[in-house]
């Protein structure tokens, strides 16, 4: 058994949930390891009313064993959440399922707009990440747009300029950008451990640092 380590981890039974299917990873009691730990579905079906839940057959990830489980939906838990937005904050709820896995880092739809969250407090302390039911409060920020700075180098002369994107635009070595006044090309971008050079390579706007560019000669328009 060979889990991969991406894989959107799921805690139990959400309402409504969609994504619970086969090859989904749940965390459940194994009386072999004699500890919670990661399940695979193997097949089963989430029920139409909220009691009966999930029914099926999974698989535990730490010995093999296969179990066969039925967990009845869990009423969600309401958190408080702080949602921070250019230097400003407002405070706002938001419901869960006590057993999902969240994490910084983390981003979900929220009241019309796209939300990252940037920390979590369980207990009185600050954590990276934790199951609905352990946590507190979940700090977070709107994230529709991020800012992405690229410089302008032309010979010793470097400026800086920022552009708003959605976070999934994507920008690629040689790509042309448009400052109104000034066009350049884009010479090399940024990623937070490495730098790409190769043209036609593109990354996407929450990954990048820096894009490094240079002006285009009017002539080439
Ligand atoms: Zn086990």
């Amino acid at each position: 058994l060979n889990f991969p380590d991406d894989e959107r981890i799921i805690y139990g039974v959400q309402i409504g949930l969609t994504h619970m299917t086969r090859g989904s990873i749940i965390y459940l009691h194994c009386e072999i390891c004699g500890e919670e730990t990661p399940h695979r579905i193997l097949r089963g079906k989430i029920g139409s009313t909220l009691e009966e839940g999930f029914d099926g057959t999974v698989q535990c990830h730490v010995c093999g064993k296969i179990h066969h489980v039925q967990i009845p939906v869990e009423k969600p838990k309401r958190l408080p959440m702080v949602i921070s937005h250019r230097g400003k904050s407002t405070t706002s709820e938001i419901e869960l399922s006590p057993r999902e896995l969240i994490r910084v880092g983390d981003e979900f739809y929220h009241e019309d707009h796209n939300l990252m969250i940037t920390s979590l407090e369980s207990g009185g302390k600050r954590t990276k990440k934790g199951l609905v039911k352990d946590i507190d409060m979940i700090w977070s920020k709107i994230f529709d747009t991020v800012d992405v700075r690229v410089s302008i180098v032309k010979g010793s002369n470097t400026r800086s300029e920022m552009i708003e994107a959605a976070p999934d635009e994507e920008f690629a070595v040689g790509d042309i950008l448009d400052f109104g006044r000034s066009k350049v090309m884009i010479d090399k971008i940024r990623l937070p451990t490495r730098t790409v050079y190769r043209q036609g390579l593109a990354a996407e706007a929450r990954y990048i640092k820096r894009i490094y560019s240079k002006p285009v000669k009017e002539r080439l328009r």
